[in-house]
Formats: structure tokens, sequence, C-alpha cells
């Protein structure tokens, strides 16, 4: 299968790409991103196929449908990396908590984050393409707190790919930053930037407009590439779990197969729920997808009014960082599949000339077919962290934004799947806060004194993490960083 383009194409490069083309520069023509030219239908025959399937199985035959350019000997080894999940039988365990209403846990991998789900096998599959074109590739990436470990944990010892994670000294939780800085490996480069989350990006976005540091590249003969969720080398492996989803529900007699059920997504970038909106339109049976979001809700505005507008927008610090964004990639990816490329075009040039886009009426109709958005202040969150607890789940605070979209928007008596994307243990200082109201800053009170009350026990490779060697001990001014890049490669 070959991939096109959003904004349509600009006649420098190849109209249509490969897959392997695609995840190596997933910058299309105009600034947009690559898309499948179609996409296979997985319809009620192809589910009833799987419901005895494993996992992998079910992923290795959605992969086969896209017909990607990879060998199945490297989609398999990709593949197994799932093994090292808590249940090697089961990744993603999706659980009951209410009557009609499901978890799925996406953080049983090694960094306890939903970005495994995606970055294990990717990791895996990039460097493999590298290796074949004998090319070297670096990954830069600026981090809220959840893509760097997880981009770490998949890069390191992989051949032909360096990365170099920037996280904001002062922005993510003692877990993650001792996650990124005790990962130990030669092509691994992290790098603290004083200031917050902003400042990385900015770090980052210099950098890459920079003529001596491009220089640079050419003459060690490295390209650049991306691991962020633009990245359609992540999307594919984020189809795969809303269709294992929904074959859980039917094998827990909680939906007749062909019934439709709500998917609701704590939602930043996108990524996940773009993996949601390619299942559906590949056939599965989705009454609504669910867009949740916390007060940085420019995704709820979006749904609801037709209008994304950044205009004077400042992103708020919010309980559940990994949602923190105003400028949410993926969408773009939608509005291509419900308008085509020239207005989706149209809509991000306005985006990025004027902050701001509108739809027409007829659009918004369109798009809330699909979707329908609520989002939960930080405050609303703690309060169904604690209801929940008291009902015998206890979640993370992403998760817990679901929980208001979950009571306004999924109004049939159909079945729900919430999204859990991170482990209690990431974020476990909010969380001690919303149980037993302390308000000590440092993780490893508040993972003991919820293992304690919660009776659940810290995982090895968070406990480690606290005794484990410091590797990276750079933290630095972010116009330093270019210099302590080149100096890595
Ligand atoms: C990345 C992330 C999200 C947001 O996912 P998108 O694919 O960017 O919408 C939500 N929760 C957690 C914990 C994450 O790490």
């Amino acid at each position: 299968m070959k991939f096109i383009q959003t904004r349509g194409f600009d006649g420098t490069r190849a109209e249509k790409v490969t897959f392997s083309e695609a995840i190596l520069s997933p910058i299309a023509s105009f600034g947009g991103l690559y898309v499948p030219e179609t996409l296979p239908n997985l319809g009620e025959e192809f589910l009833t196929k799987h419901l005895k399937s494993s996992y992998k199985e079910l992923a290795a035959d959605v992969l086969s449908r896209f017909e990607i350019d990879i060998d199945q000997s490297v989609i398999d080894e990709a593949l197994s990396l799932y093994d090292s999940f808590d249940d090697a039988s089961n990744p993603v365990p999706v659980i009951k908590v209410q009557e009609n209403l499901f978890v799925s846990e996406l953080y049983h991998g090694p960094t306890r984050a939903f970005k495994d789900m995606a970055l294990q096998p990717f990791g895996k599959i990039l460097s493999s393409v590298a290796q074949k074109k004998n090319e070297n590739y670096l990954i830069l990436a600026a981090t809220s707190g959840d893509t760097g470990p997880a981009a770490l944990e998949t890069f390191k010892n992989q051949k032909n790919i360096q990365v170099v994670c920037m996280y904001p000294a002062n922005g993510t939780s003692d877990v993650q930053r001792l996650q990124m800085v005790t990962e130990d490996a030669s092509n691994l480069k992290v790098i603290g930037i004083k200031g917050n989350f902003d400042d990385a990006q900015s770090a980052l976005k210099n950098l890459l407009s920079s003529e001596s540091f491009e220089k640079t590249l050419n003459e060690k003969n490295i390209s650049l590439s991306a691991a962020n969720s633009v990245n359609f080398g992540r999307i594919i492996f984020q189809i795969v779990y809303h269709i294992h989803n929904y074959l859980e529900l039917v094998r827990q007699n909680a939906t007749k197969m062909g019934e439709k059920a709500y998917f609701n997504v704590p939602s930043g970038n996108f990524g996940n729920v773009l993996g949601a909106y390619y299942a559906m339109q590949m056939g599965l049976p989705v009454e609504k997808l669910v867009i949740a979001s916390n007060n940085n809700n420019i995704l709820t505005r979006l749904i609801q009014t037709g209008v994304y507008d950044m205009r004077d927008q400042e992103l708020i610090l919010t309980t559940s960082p990994a949602m923190d964004i105003l400028k949410s990639s993926n969408v773009e990816r939608v509005l291509f599949g419900l308008y085509g490329a020239t207005r989706t075009r149209e809509l991000m040039n306005d985006l990025d000339t004027k902050k701001i886009y509108t739809l027409t009426a007829t659009e918004l109709e369109k798009l809330q077919e699909i979707f329908v958005a609520d989002f939960c202040s930080d405050e609303k969150g703690k309060e169904y962290i604690k209801s929940n607890f008291e009902n015998g789940y206890l979640m993370d605070p992403h998760t817990a934004t679901c929980f208001k979209a979950y009571e306004s928007c999924c109004t049939k008596n159909i079945a729900t799947v919430i999204y859990s994307t991170a482990e209690w243990t990431k974020f476990s200082p909010v969380i001690a806060n919303a149980l037993t109201g302390e308000s000590d800053t440092k993780d490893i009170t508040a993972l003991e004194s919820i293992s304690k009350i919660a009776s659940v026990k810290i995982p090895n490779m968070i406990n480690e993490l606290f005794s484990k060697k410091i590797v990276h001990n750079s933290v630095i001014e972010k116009e330093s960083i270019e210099k302590e890049i080149i100096k890595f490669l």
C-alpha cells in the first residue's frame, strides 16, 4: 500500500511513498502528513475470525492488510516485544469497572504508559529500515514526560539510530525523569533544559532551523527522523488495540458481535484516538469516539463548535500533563479523511497564519457524526480518582478525565471502553493527594503511601529507578543545546 499527503502534493517529492519512506521522513508536502491511500476493510467476518486469536495474531493480521514494505520476519520480531509486557498472553487487559463500563489498560509495558504500545514495535521497525538502507538517523525528541522514556527504551542499542531526548528540568515527575536519566546506552543522549516543556520544544525548533546544525549532520552523514505520533509507523500499531478492545467486549458478553460501543479516549496529540478513527473507517462497530480533555479544552471546543481557536490561548499546566496541548497534530489526518486535501491545506494554512480555522455547518455535522467531546478540571478529576478507588479501581489523572465525558456523552445504554494511558506509578503525587489529601510532592513518598492504602505492589521497574546510577547529568540553558548535541554526535 502507498501513502499520500494530507495537504496535497507540491511536485518536489514523490506523490505517493512507501511505508518505509513515510516513517523515515514523516513530514510531507506543504508541511502535511502521510496517510494511507486506502484503508483495508475489516468487517464482521474479520472480527469473528479473530475472536479466539491472541493479541499478536490479531496484530499480525491487521498489519498484513496494510501490505507494508517490511519483511514478515521484522514484523514478527517487532510484535514479539509485547511478550515482555506484564502478561505476554494479554498485553492489553480490559477490566470491567461498572455495568457497561470497561477500562482498557494500555500501560503494561516497560515504561508504564501507553506510548510503549506503539513505540516498542516501531523502534525495531525503524532501525531495521535504516540498516537495510545503510543510513544513519537521528531522532530528536522533546518530551513532557511519557514519550521520552518510551523512545529511549525502544531505541537503546538499536543499530543506525541515535536519540537525543530533551526534557524540561522543572516539568516532569521524578519517575519520568529517572526513567530517562538512568537509561544507559552509547546511542542515547538525555538533556535537561532549564525551563518548562515550551522551552524544551522551542529549543528543538531552533535546532531544526539551524544551518550550522544541518551542516554538521550532512558532514556526518546523518539524516533526521521523528518518533512522535505524526509518524504513521506509530499510528499503525495504535489501530490494533481498538479492535482488540471490541473483541474483548464481545468475549466478555458486554456486546453482541456487530453491536456498537463507545470508545472514550483521553486525548492530546490525537494519535491514540486516530487509531480508533481508522479502525472505525475499517468497519469496527463504533457508536461514537469520545474525546476527553483537561482544562486545555481546544479539542472539546472544536468538536462542539467547529472552531479550532488558538488565538490568545495560553497553555495551562494541569495534573494530566501529557494532554497539555494547544496544537494537536493528528487532527489534520481526520480533516483529510473527512474533507480532502485541498480543504485540509486551507484549514491548516489558516491555523498557521491566523491561529484559527472554522468549519462550515456541513463539515461540522460530518465531524459530529463520529466524535463527541468533553473536558474535565483537575479538581473534578481527583474526585473521580477517589470515587473509583472506593469502588475498587485505581487510576491515573489522564484516565480520570474520561469519566466526565462518560457521564455527559455516553448516553445510550451500550458498552463503553475508557482508555487508561498511564499506570498510577507515573503520577503518584496527584493520586495520593486525591486519595488522602496529602500534598508531599516526592514520588517515592506518594508511591509508598498508595501502595499501602491500595494494597498494590510498586512494580520492580519503578522501584529500581530510585537506586539506579544516573548516567545523564546535563541540565543546560536552551542556548547551549546545539553545542551539547554536536559533542555527542
Ligand atoms: C501521550 C499520552 C496521552 C495523549 O495521547 P495522544 O495520542 O497524544 O492523544 C494521554 N495520556 C498519557 C498518559 C499519555 O502519555
